[in-house]
């Protein structure tokens, strides 16, 4: 069981490494839902579509 949690914390850890090199995260940073690999293949981003709409509409006020 704990052995798992790690794992996850660590794959988790490595996908926000990533989102700084320029590939995109496999969880959201917000909700960390995992974001589709559709969506990270079409632009980088460490954002699911749900947040990434959020943001798009704050950064517009
Ligand atoms: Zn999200």
């Amino acid at each position: 069981m704990a052995s798992t949690l790690e794992n996850d914390a660590r794959e988790r850890a490595i996908a926000k490494h990533h989102t700084k090199t320029g590939i995109s995260s496999l969880y959201c940073r917000l909700c960390d839902e995992p974001i589709s690999e559709t969506r990270r293949k079409l632009l980088v981003t460490d954002l699911c579509v749900d947040c990434a709409t959020i943001e798009e509409k704050r950064n517009r006020i």
